[in-house]
């Protein structure tokens, strides 16, 4: 059966988060962003509120929703502020997330039970200022001492990092293998000596994110820190957890997408040129049914990978799909939003300026449009 209904139950969560977004995220969304910080006090009250809790289980403290409800809150959070929607996604999908699919009983137990509750903030270290998208690249290494493991290098765009408690980082176990092979997934906390976060990454968009570069210099961590208990895991728990986080970035595109047009479409009725509300031109009404069409299209995208990994089907590619139509849609539409607001779209005083420059980084982090490309055309056997 094919049902494109939300079930009562993601109806009433979307409300929440809907209520939480217009009425807490949106007054701060302007001001953070000018300011390049994220405010303590709404992180705060979002742990509270459970935003940091969503997939997982409640015997790990988590809320016991779905991936589904996950995507339905960062679509939310994004409408109205792209950075509080990166916050929570990086934390559940990328740190939580692979320590739920990952871990062994005692570090969900140690690790993943602060995370799931919201009192602790996770963040992922895998770029490395030499590799990107050729994550292979990776030149972090964690030899073995005995019972522990000694990390060094430099992670580079680590969202979080300001402020996280957990750090999931990958680095090499293994240097005379490929890094498929050889590298390895570690739980470090952030006061282990030797573990340094730069001054954030000054940005044109998301700018109330944290983003820095962590250095680890002779950081020594147990053994038992090894995500899943493990060594040579690290590069496919690295592929799977993006997987997973792309679902995420494309409800981040999708809540960009339509938050710049609900804000447009105040604009329009309001503004008078010629005598008329700038939405009685049809080039004005047929430009934001383009648009609306474009973000339905992704939000069905978004779901169905969504509704994918929640079912237990493999997702991935449905994933990538999603996140590169979703962030491409994010792109020509705050851009036709900004076009319908003419000077005023231009100026900073008016939201959908800031959603256009949110908007990019979607093309490119979590792996950028071209690999999305790759994974996609992998599944399709073409070779
Ligand atoms: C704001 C922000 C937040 C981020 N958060 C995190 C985080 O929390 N944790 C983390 O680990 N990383 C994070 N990243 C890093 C992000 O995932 C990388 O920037 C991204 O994967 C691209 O890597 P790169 O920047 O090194 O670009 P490169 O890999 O150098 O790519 C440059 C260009 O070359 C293209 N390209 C590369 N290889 C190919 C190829 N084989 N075929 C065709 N084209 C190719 C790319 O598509 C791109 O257009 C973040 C980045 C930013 C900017």
């Amino acid at each position: 059966m094919l049902d494109f209904t939300l079930s009562p139950q993601h109806q009433q969560l979307q409300q929440l988060y809907r209520s939480f977004a217009q009425g807490r995220v949106k007054p701060l969304a302007r001001e953070m962003d000018e300011r390049e910080e994220f405010d303590m006090a709404l992180l705060q009250e979002m742990k509270e509120h459970g935003f940091f809790s969503i997939p997982f289980e409640k015997r790990y403290g988590g809320a016991g929703a779905d991936v589904l409800s996950y995507a339905l809150c960062i679509e939310e959070m994004s409408k109205v502020d792209a950075s509080t929607g990166l916050t929570i996604s990086v934390h559940t999908s990328l740190c939580a997330s692979a320590i739920n699919e990952f871990g062994t009983e005692e570090q969900k137990q140690l690790w993943l039970r602060p995370l799931a509750n919201g009192s602790k903030i996770g963040c992922f270290g895998l770029t490395e200022p030499n590799a990107g998208s050729d994550v292979a690249g990776a030149r972090t290494t964690a030899e073995k001492d005995g019972e522990h493991y000694v990390i060094n290098g430099e992670k580079i765009f680590t969202t979080n990092s300001a402020f996280a408690d957990t750090f999931l980082v990958f680095a090499l176990t293994d240097q005379s293998l490929p890094a498929s092979k050889g590298m390895s997934a570690f739980l470090v906390d952030r006061s282990t000596p030797g573990v340094t976060v730069s001054p954030d990454i000054p940005r044109m968009g998301i700018r109330a994110a944290s983003n820095a570069a962590v250095t680890y210099q002779d950081v020594r961590v147990p053994a038992a820190n090894l995500l899943g208990g493990i060594a040579g895991t690290g590069f496919k728990i690295a592929m799977k957890t993006l997987d997973g986080g792309r679902i995420g970035i494309a409800a981040q595109a999708v809540g960009i997408a339509q938050g710049t047009i609900d804000e447009a479409v105040r604009y329009v009725k309001e503004r008078v040129q010629f005598g008329r509300p700038i939405a009685a031109f049809q080039n004005t009404q047929f430009k934001l049914a383009e648009m609306q069409t474009m973000v339905d299209a992704a939000r069905l995208m978004t779901y169905r990978a969504a509704v994918a990994k929640d079912q237990g089907q493999n997702y991935s590619t449905y994933a990538a799909m999603a996140k590169l139509l979703a962030s491409d849609v994010a792109n020509q539409v705050t851009r036709g939003c900004v076009q319908l607001l003419g000077g005023y779209g231009y100026a900073r005083e008016y939201a959908v300026e800031r959603m256009m420059r949110d908007a990019k980084i979607t093309e490119i982090y979590e792996g950028t449009s071209e690999v999305m490309k790759m994974v996609i055309s992998s599944s399709m056997r073409l070779k």
